[in-house]
């Protein structure tokens, strides 16, 4: 595995290996890595001749309270990992190299980081907005990996590619979880076993919200009272929100018709952790399943 953390480097050899017919895929992450990520790599692995990741945790997309500086760092775990995963390139900038001294060009994807996680994060998703933008210019893949955890960024990332042109298929994989149910996360290593056992909440939510979407429940304020009854039995869990959206344009779907996104966000401690379930009533699965 080659490890780089000049842009300019990671470019030439990306450009290499486009010019001898290589495909590339690119799997951007913060570090501290799980199977979550590594889903990510194996999915990238099989769709590509050349994988390239990147660990760059962006101060950009944190917020001033939020947790930049004690964000898990776990580099020498996480470059055995990479490397057992086959990834190809590891691209591991400085913050200077990303944002150079009077760097002042910002993307925001207007309206689509209003919603959910932009209401109690403001300022985030233009952050992961430009480092993507900045990121995909350097390596300029073919395709672009991102977990379906992340369903709001992945929904903005793919917002800006296609506004942009950027010509980049994006590709999302599905949401790892633990044994337990809990989906993997590097905010995870910030949970004590009793913080653990709160945060499953969110995971409870979404499966009661799930049963009562096949037990014909199509409405979002039904849903909602569903999720909250839930919670209420995991009082360490503190909700942030609990919303019923359309998966690509995040508006509020008042009826459960087609696919849905239920997207949940809460705070355990100092940690917040979110989670979502795509469903579908059972006649519109029965509809794409005979299609
Ligand atoms: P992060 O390091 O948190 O920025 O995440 C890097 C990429 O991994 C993003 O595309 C995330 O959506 C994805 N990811 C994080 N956790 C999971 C998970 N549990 N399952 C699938 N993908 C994930």
């Amino acid at each position: 595995m080659i490890e780089r953390t000049r842009p300019r480097a990671v470019s030439a050899i990306c450009e290499t290996w486009r010019a001898q017919g290589r495909r590339i895929a690119f799997v951007p992450t913060m570090g501290a890595l799980h199977a979550g990520h590594l889903s990510l790599v194996r999915r990238a692995r099989r769709d590509a001749d050349r994988v390239v990741t990147s660990i760059f945790v962006n101060p950009l997309q944190f917020g001033p309270r939020e947790d930049f500086a004690r964000y898990p760092r776990a580099l020498a775990r996480d470059r055995a990992l990479l490397r057992a995963h086959g990834v190809d390139l590891l691209f591991r900038p400085a913050v200077g190299d990303i944002y150079p001294a009077g760097d002042a060009t910002r993307v925001q994807v207007t309206g689509l980081d209003q919603p959910l996680c932009g209401r109690s994060r403001p300022g985030h998703f233009t952050g992961v907005a430009t480092v993507v933008l900045k990121l995909l210019e350097i390596v300029r893949p073919h395709v672009l990996w991102l977990g379906q955890k992340d369903a709001q960024q992945a929904a903005i990332v793919e917002r800006m590619v296609r506004d942009l042109r950027l010509g980049v298929r994006v590709r999302r994989a599905p949401i790892v979880r633990d044994r337990d149910g809990l989906a993997l996360s590097s905010r995870n290593a910030y949970l004590s076993p009793a913080e653990r056992a709160q945060a499953l909440g969110l995971w409870r939510g979404l499966q009661a919200a799930r049963a009562a979407v096949r037990r014909r429940t199509r409405s979002a304020a039904v849903l909602r009272r569903v999720v909250k009854a839930v919670w209420r039995s995991h009082p360490g869990l503190r909700p942030d929100y609990m919303e019923v959206v359309d998966p690509r344009t995040l508006e509020p779907a008042a009826a459960i018709r087609g696919r849905v996104l239920i997207a949940v966000a809460g705070y355990v401690g100092r940690t917040r952790l979110i989670d979502n379930l795509l469903v579908a009533p059972p006649a519109a699965r029965r509809r794409r399943g005979a299609a």
